[in-house]
């Protein structure tokens, strides 16, 4: 705490993790004698810079830039970029440390890291935020290379922002080094699936967690936060896996439609016209728009927070838990509050921790650094069976571990025991350094 003054959702992740490890720290003397958490928590590099932008008006214009460069013991720096004005060091911190363990659980050869900055693309035209991302590129582009730190998208970070940061990277070093960035646009060395990835990923490891308990998603009541990019797509499969949708959200509020929910309207709305929420229930007759109260009110059997940080409180999980909720799984980085897992732990709620059942969106990342090294590009089909085999393989691998350590259904336990122990291995093998 001393050392990282103010930085309360850091202090949060490192916490969550931290009251996990004592079966296996119980178990393994060496990751203590080895002052393996210290050196986990110390991140191997925090770059903070200045992003100046000339605004529509001819103003300048200064933001504060971030990279924290976290761990590549298990391989290059990888995570996203979040454009956010939230965004301050405690956040990308919490960000890069989750994302050790996510990248760890995932099995693919990919350290940890997160960036990002104060400045808001929903206020800014098209033309501020190309000018805003080639600035911060113009900075960001000497840290990054393909086997040394590989950003991606992230909150108000999408295809457009990527498409601006990876022409001025090659712009500025003349390398058309498409294993630079992940989600970029497919005529350019994008991957297929990437988009869908996170979305996706969330319902297959939520099929596999009801399937576990003798019970399917077909046919349950489902709300989603968030209408960005993970929460479309999650969506979007649990539409397919025979799932009813029936609420969603923004900043602004949101809507429920016991219909289900138009995901073409949606998709009009938010990607293409990029507009509030509200909009929605202004074109669909089934629909009611609110900003008052919660989401997590509708009554569902499901519940995926798929928008920010600490958006489901204890409050929240106990209304879940009395209309009947059977599983939550986070699609959001941390968006359920510590005393909210406590909730739904306690009522036997099957809870997915994100840096498991989020992992699909980095897996897919690193499939499209396979893709790029090769010079190739896959299927839908074959890509997206990959997604699932891993998504599949991380359930697995959270699921025996909570067994192993005599807590079995217990997720938290197992994504970050399983996460940790593959980088704590590696550190030590490493030696000091
Ligand atoms: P987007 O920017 O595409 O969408 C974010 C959504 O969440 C928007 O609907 C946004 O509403 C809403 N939101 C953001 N901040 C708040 C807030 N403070 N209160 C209420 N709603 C809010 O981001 P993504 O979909 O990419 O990311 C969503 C979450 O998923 C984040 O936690 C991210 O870290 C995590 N994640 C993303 C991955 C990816 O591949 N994109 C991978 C793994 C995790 P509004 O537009 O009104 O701001």
């Amino acid at each position: 705490l001393r050392r990282n003054p103010g930085e309360v959702e850091f202090h949060q992740a490192v916490k969550e993790v931290f009251d996990s490890l004592g079966p296996v720290l119980r178990k393994k003397p060496e990751y203590v004698e080895g002052a393996v958490l210290s050196r986990i928590c110390e991140p191997e590099r925090q770059i903070i810079f200045r992003v100046p932008w000339v605004d529509d008006a001819g103003r300048v214009r200064i933001n504060r830039g971030f990279r924290v460069e976290y761990s590549s013991v298990l391989g290059p720096y990888k995570g996203g970029l979040r454009f956010h004005p939230s965004v301050y060091l405690g956040i990308i911190k919490f960000l890069g440390f989750e994302q050790i363990f996510k990248n760890s659980l995932t099995g693919m050869p990919i350290g940890g890291a997160k960036g990002g900055s104060d400045f808001d693309p929903h206020s800014a035209s098209d033309g501020e935020v190309m000018r805003f991302c080639q600035s911060f590129m113009t900075e960001l582009y000497r840290n990054l290379g393909e086997h040394t730190d590989v950003p991606a998208g992230d909150i108000g970070v999408g295809a457009r922002e990527i498409g601006y940061l990876f022409g001025q990277y090659k712009r500025i070093t003349n390398r058309h080094e498409s294993g630079v960035l992940t989600g970029k646009g497919l005529t350019w060395g994008g991957s297929l699936v990437r988009t869908e990835a996170t979305g996706y990923g969330v319902v297959y490891f939520v099929k596999e967690m009801l399937e576990e308990i003798g019970t399917q998603l077909e046919g349950r009541r489902v709300t989603v936060s968030g209408s960005g990019n993970v929460a479309t797509y999650a969506i979007e499969k649990a539409q397919q896996l025979g799932a009813k949708v029936v609420a969603c959200s923004d900043s602004s509020g949101y809507i429920v439609d016991e219909e289900g929910i138009d995901l073409e309207l949606l998709k009009q709305i938010k990607e293409v016209e990029r507009a509030r929420i509200h909009c929605y229930a202004e074109r669909r007759p089934s629909a009611v728009f609110s900003d008052t109260g919660s989401i997590w009110d509708v009554p569902v059997d499901v519940a995926l927070p798929c928008a920010t940080q600490n958006e489901l409180d204890d409050e929240a999980a106990a209304t879940l838990v009395a209309n009947g909720a059977v599983a939550v799984a986070e699609g959001a980085n941390m968006p359920c509050t510590p005393a909210a897992i406590g909730v739904f732990q306690d009522a036997g709620v099957k809870y997915a921790p994100g840096k498991a059942s989020n992992a699909g969106g980095v897996a897919t990342s690193a499939l499209e650094m396979q893709q790029n090294a090769a010079r190739d590009s896959w299927s839908f089909e074959d890509t997206e069976q990959k997604l699932h085999q891993i998504m599949h393989d991380i359930h697995d691998r959270c699921s025996e571990t909570a067994e192993e350590y005599g807590q079995p259904g217990n997720y938290v336990l197992g994504a970050n025991i399983a996460g940790f122990t593959k980088v704590a291995d590696a550190v030590i093998a490493m030696g000091v350094v």
